[in-house]
Order: C-alpha cells, then structure tokens, then sequence
C-alpha cells in the first residue's frame, strides 16, 4: 500500500468534514484530494513523473500540502527545504537532490530559478474533475527526501519510503489515541520531519481536523489556540518553554480542552515538564525520533509519562544500547541508541558510503544519540554522540550540566561544549544566556557544590542567545570558539 491508498481509505466516509483551517479558510477532506490531483495532473503537465524529485521552498500553506500530496500520487519525490535556509544551504539541498524543479514563492534568496507557488496553484485548479490518476508508487517506493536538521554539521538527504511514513502515523495515531474527534493545532514547520511526517500524516490518517499556523507566534498563539479550542498539539521544548510565560487564565482556559500536548526534536528540561503541568493541568508526552527513522520511542499515553525520558520503543520498533565494544549494556548504563523498524529510512542519498557507516551488519540504524535504559524500560537520552566530553578518561554529557545550570535562576539557557585542553584532553565550557544579573563566581560555586568536580564547566561565556535550527535545537558548532584553556 502506498500513502495515498491510505490517506483515500481512511477519508471515505468523510469528504465532507473540515479538514484544513489556515487563517480565516478552511476546506473539506473532499476538496483536499480533488486539489491533490488536479496539482498532479499540473505537475504531470510540467514534465514530472514518477521518481523525480521536486524541492519545496515554501512557508506552511495549504499549497505546501496540496504539493506534497499531488507527489505521493505521482511518485515525485518530495524534498522539502527548510525556509529559513539561504543561498549556500538551499545550494547544498539542489546540488545534492537534482530536483527537476524548485517551488517556492518570490521570496526564494539567491539566483535559483523556480516556479512560482501562486502561478502552479492557479493553473492546478482551473481544471475541474479530472479522473484520478493511476498510482504507480508502492510501500517501498521513496516519498519524500527530507534534509536532516544540520544541528551537528552539513545536513543529509533521508530517503523515506512510503511505507516509513505509513508504519510512523499507524504508531502514532493509535498509541497517542488520534481520532477524527481530535482538533489538531500545528504550528511546526513542515519542511522537518516533525511536521510532515507526524503533522501532516496523523491528521490525515485519523481524519481529525487540524489548524495550520504559518509558524508558532508567541504573540498571537494564545488567542488562537484559546478560539480554535484544540485537543492535541505538536510541539518542541522551545514553545513549550514560552508557553511557562503565559497569564494563568490563558493556561486555564486550554486546560479543559486540550488532551495531549506532544514534545520532540529536542531534550524538553524535566522541570519544565513539571512547571508546565502545575500551570496547564497536563503531563507533555515526550518522545524520540529523527529524520532518518521518523518516530523510535515513546512516552506511553496511558501510563506514566517520566520527566527526563523517552520512554518505551513504539511497536514493531526494535531498540537496544550498545557500549563501544558492541555489547548490549546493562539497565543504567550509557550506550548508543540503535533502532531497527519499518519507520528506518532506506539511506541517505546518493551517499553510500555514510549509508553503510550508519548501520549494522545486522540492519539497526545507528543514532548516534546516548541513552540508558531504566530497570522498568523507559529510556533516557544522554545527549549526541558526537557531543560527549571526554575529560581525564572521564565521559561527561553536557545535557546533565545544561539541565543543572538551567536550574539556576540566573540562568534562561544554557549549551555546554568541551575546548581542548593541555592535559584532560578536552574541558567542559558553558554558554550562557543569564536571566538579568550574571555572576560566573557565584554560578561557578553553585556548580562545585552540585556537579563532581570533573564536570564542572571551567568557564561561563555569557551570550546574547544560542545558535538554534527551525525547531530550536541548539546549534553548538555554531557557538564562538573559546581559546583553549589550560
Ligand atoms: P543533523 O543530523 O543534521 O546533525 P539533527 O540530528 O538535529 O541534525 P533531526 O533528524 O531533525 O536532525 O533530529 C534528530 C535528533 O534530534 C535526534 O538524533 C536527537 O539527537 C534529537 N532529538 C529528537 N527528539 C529528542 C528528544 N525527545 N530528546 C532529546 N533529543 C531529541
Ligand atoms: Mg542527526
């Protein structure tokens, strides 16, 4: 089965419900799929078929959705690019993918030539009942090429199938409980998996009803989210954390109506989970995933949800930690999350060789994210991989003293980073934005009192703000580099 044999089962019986609201529209789930194809008959007119890709350079509208459906039944693949991305990164993305076309609106930077997304609109809707279109793409045919977020570095095309989206939004909707009763907020953006696959594909495989934001505005959100009354919302720790700043009636007023708010993307600090259910009267389910393998570990929706982890591995997914020898580490022991599963991407594209390197011999994905696994089985993340300090043969993960300086009331956000260092071999450093007043003695002193002494960071750069992608994770190759210490 293909996504659009999907999407087409699980909406007969409901053409006529709203499906879409976008500012002051909306549209039926009947009025989606005739827009989805008559786009696929435009792009069929344009010279697209079946295994060519199409990049997407456009902020959330429903043309974005109209386009990524008109490709799962041609089976173009879709690639879409993050909008705030300039010159050199959408180069990386065109040069990478070889699209046969970019859409996007007037804004694209640089000299790309596209085709304008309001002009490809018109002409897809000024034809009417069209026949549907035969579907050529089946379970294993790639859907989507999707970038991942180059938090650690240059980003990497992710080849997902049909069938990854399609095991992804089966798990999710059945265990976070999604159904055509839900009103969907989403204010993610959906060039990121987050977005498109959670986002875009529970709302259509549950039939729920969703509110598209063109992006999360801390300004506006409280109004709307108190009109539109929604029931579940997809969020990251950064708008979960803007949230704490609302008046108390506001907090209020969502409270009786929402059922779940969902955090991902990012480690969401245990108290402001805590702070977050005190105000809203909820427990935000976190889970785990990537864009490699889409969704891997899930905080249960009926159970207790564990402030600081992850969870359990969602079903038909496999996930075991194993310490640099290979072994599978015991319960409380850090290793490497490897994941195997009907949501894990068929490689990166056109790049055999990090395809290899990524997995097994024996076909987990390799993470490249720490974690331990409780004696109970919940897991908890430890950080990247790639992010570990090793100071004097000792590990440190910079999450745990980030989670501790955050604490700090000085202290709004923290990114600790290790600096090479004459005799440890590498130093934890912290990266501070302070809250008002910022005395690096005095937080110095709190950390010797609160932290073993390896891990206490030898030095506190106050910054105006962290380096941050689209959905808030903090960039660290980005910071400025200090000198090295010692
Ligand atoms: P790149 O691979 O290009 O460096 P990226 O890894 O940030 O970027 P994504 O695929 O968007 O790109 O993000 C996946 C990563 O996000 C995971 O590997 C993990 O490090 C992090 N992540 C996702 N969910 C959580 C979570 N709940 N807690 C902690 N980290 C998370
Ligand atoms: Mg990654």
């Amino acid at each position: 089965m293909n996504v659009t044999q999907l999407f087409d089962l699980s909406l007969s019986g409901r053409r006529d419900k709203t499906a879409l609201e976008f500012g002051a529209e909306s549209w039926t789930f009947g009025q989606l799929d005739e827009q989805a194809n008559q786009m696929a008959y435009a792009l069929i007119r344009r010279g697209l078929t079946a295994g060519d890709r199409l990049a997407v350079y456009l902020e959330n509208s429903p043309s974005f959705i109209q386009l990524y459906l008109a490709c799962l039944r041609l089976g173009v693949i879709f690639v879409p690019v993050n909008i705030l991305y300039r010159e050199r990164e959408i180069t990386h993305i065109l040069s990478d993918a070889e699209p046969k076309a970019l859409v996007a609106s007037g804004n694209v930077p640089g000299d790309f030539p596209f085709w304008e997304v309001d002009d490809l609109v018109a002409e897809a809707n000024e034809q009417t009942s069209l026949p549907l279109l035969d579907n050529p793409t089946t379970g294993d045919s790639p859907a989507a090429l999707v970038y991942t977020s180059g938090t650690t570095g240059a980003s990497k095309g992710a080849i997902l199938t049909h069938n990854n989206f399609i095991a992804n939004a089966v798990n999710l909707v059945a265990c976070w409980q999604i159904t055509e009763a839900d009103r969907f907020w989403l204010p993610l953006p959906l060039f990121h998996v987050h977005g498109l696959g959670n986002g875009i594909h529970c709302w259509l495989l549950s039939g729920c009803r969703m509110r598209l934001l063109e992006r999360f505005n801390y300004q506006t959100a409280a109004n709307d989210l108190i009109q539109f009354k929604p029931t579940l919302f997809f969020g990251v720790p950064t708008i979960y954390i803007r949230l704490l700043d609302w008046p108390d009636e506001m907090a209020h007023a969502l409270r009786s109506t929402m059922r779940l708010f969902v955090s991902g993307s990012a480690p969401l600090p245990a108290q402001v989970m805590e702070a977050f259910d005190t105000k809203f009267g909820h427990v935000i389910l976190e889970r785990y995933g990537m864009t490699e393998t889409l969704m891997n570990i899930s905080n249960p929706y009926i159970g207790e949800r564990r402030p600081g982890t992850i969870g359990f591995p969602l079903p038909g997914i496999s996930a075991r930690i194993l310490d640099p020898e290979g072994q599978e580490v015991a319960v409380d022991v850090e290793g490497e999350v490897h994941i195997k599963g009907p949501n894990v991407c068929a490689g990166y594209w056109k790049r055999d060789e990090a395809t290899k390197q990524a997995f097994t011999a024996d076909g987990y994905f390799k993470t490249g994210d720490m974690g331990v696994v409780s004696a109970d089985g919940y897991v908890t993340l430890r950080g990247r991989k790639s992010d570990l300090i090793i100071s004097g043969g000792f590990n440190i993960y910079p999450r745990e003293i980030e989670e501790f300086l955050l604490e700090q009331p000085d202290v709004s956000e923290a990114a600790v980073v290790g600096v090479p260092h004459a005799r440890r071999g590498e130093v934890p450093v912290a990266y501070i934005v302070p809250n008002g007043t910022f005395d690096a003695e005095s937080l110095s002193a709190r950390c010797q009192a609160g932290l073993a002494s390896f891990k206490l960071p030898k030095a506190f750069v106050a910054v105006d703000s962290l380096p941050r992608t689209a959905l808030g994770k903090v960039q660290k190759h980005l910071l400025p580099q200090p000198e090295s210490i010692g």
